[in-house]
C-alpha cells in the first residue's frame, strides 16, 4: 500500500479542481489528478510538481472509470479521499454571458440534448464515479468524498422570492447541482453506519472556464471549502453542504 494518503480530483487539468490538486499536494496527499485528456493532465501534473499525478478519466466513459478505480488499487492501494469536481455548463465549451445562458436554459426552451449532456457530466457522471471508487474507499480507513456543488443548487435558496440566485435557476446546469446535492444526501445516508463521510461544497462564484471566467473569486478562494472539508479528521461531519464564505447552506 503507498505510504502517503492519496486523494483523487476529478477534473482537475484546469480551474478549481487544478487548484485543488495543488493544494492537497503541498498538503502531503499524492493526489491523482483526474483529466479526460491524458495529455492535459500529464502537463497540469507536471505544472504542480512531485506528488501530483495524472489520471486518465472521462466521468462519461465508464471504460475509463473502471480503469482509473484499477489502476488505484493496483498502483496505490487507497483512497483516503474522492473530490466529485469535474463538471460542465455546457457542451459548447463557451459562455457568451450568464445573462444569456440563463435565458437559453429555462424550462421552456433548454435543448433537451444539451440537458442530457451536462446531466451526464455533473450526475451520472458523479454516480458512477461513486459507484467505482466505493470498494478502495471502503478498504482505507477514514475515507471521504467531497461532491462539489454549487449554492446554485440549493433548492431552499433558490425558492426563496428575495435571493439572488432565483433568477439563475436554470434547468441545465442550476438543476443538475441540485441533483448532484440529492446524490450527496443518499451517498451520505448510506455511508454513515460505516464512516465515510459524504459532504457537498460550494466554491462561490469562482473565476474559471465553467463562466466565461466571469466569476469573482480566485482559484485560491474557489478550492478552499473542498481542501478544509478534505482535511477533516474521523469525527468531522457528513451529509453538510457549506461554503467558505457562508458556512452551511440549506439542500
Ligand atoms: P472548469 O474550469 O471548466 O473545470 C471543469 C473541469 O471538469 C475541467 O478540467 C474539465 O476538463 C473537467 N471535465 C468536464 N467534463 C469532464 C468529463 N466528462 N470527465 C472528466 N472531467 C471533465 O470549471 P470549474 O469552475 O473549475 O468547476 C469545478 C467545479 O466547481 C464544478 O463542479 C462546478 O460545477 C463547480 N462550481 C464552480 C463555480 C464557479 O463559479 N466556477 C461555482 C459553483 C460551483 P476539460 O479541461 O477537458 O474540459
Amino acid at each position: 500500500m503507498h505510504d502517503k494518503p492519496v486523494a483523487l480530483v476529478t477534473g482537475a487539468n484546469q480551474g478549481i479542481g487544478f487548484q485543488i490538486v495543488k493544494d492537497l499536494t503541498s498538503k502531503g496527499f499524492t493526489t491523482l489528478l483526474g483529466s479526460r485528456h491524458l495529455e492535459r493532465g500529464e502537463a497540469a501534473a507536471q505544472e504542480i510538481g512531485p506528488g501530483a499525478v495524472a489520471l486518465q478519466l472521462d466521468v462519461t466513459d465508464q471504460a475509463s472509470i473502471t480503469a482509473a478505480a484499477q489502476r488505484i488499487r493496483q498502483e496505490f492501494g487507497r483512497l483516503d479521499v474522492l473530490i466529485q469536481n469535474a463538471a460542465i455548463s455546457t457542451t459548447t465549451g463557451h459562455i457568451s454571458s450568464p445573462q444569456a445562458f440563463v435565458m437559453a436554459n429555462r424550462p421552456s426552451v433548454a435543448p433537451i440534448d444539451e440537458v442530457r449532456a451536462v446531466w451526464n457530466t455533473n450526475v451520472f457522471g458523479v454516480l458512477a464515479v461513486y459507484q467505482a471508487m466505493l470498494p478502495i474507499l471502503r478498504d482505507t480507513p477514514n475515507a471521504r468524498i467531497v461532491n462539489v456543488s454549487s449554492g446554485a443548487g440549493s433548492l431552499t435558496l433558490v425558492s426563496d422570492p428575495n435571493s439572488p440566485l432565483r433568477p439563475g435557476f436554470d434547468v441545465t446546469y442550476a438543476a443538475s447541482k441540485a441533483a448532484m446535492n440529492a446524490l450527496t444526501v443518499a451517498m451520505a445516508i448510506e455511508l454513515e453506519a460505516e464512516g465515510i463521510r459524504v459532504n457537498a461544497v460550494t466554491p462561490g462564484y469562482t473565476k474559471t472556464k465553467l463562466n466565461g471566467f466571469d466569476g469573482t473569486e480566485t482559484l485560491e478562494e474557489g478550492a478552499a471549502e473542498a481542501v478544509r472539508v478534505a482535511l477533516l479528521g474521523a469525527d468531522g461531519p457528513t451529509g453538510t453542504f457549506t461554503s467558505a464564505t457562508m458556512g452551511s447552506l440549506p439542500w
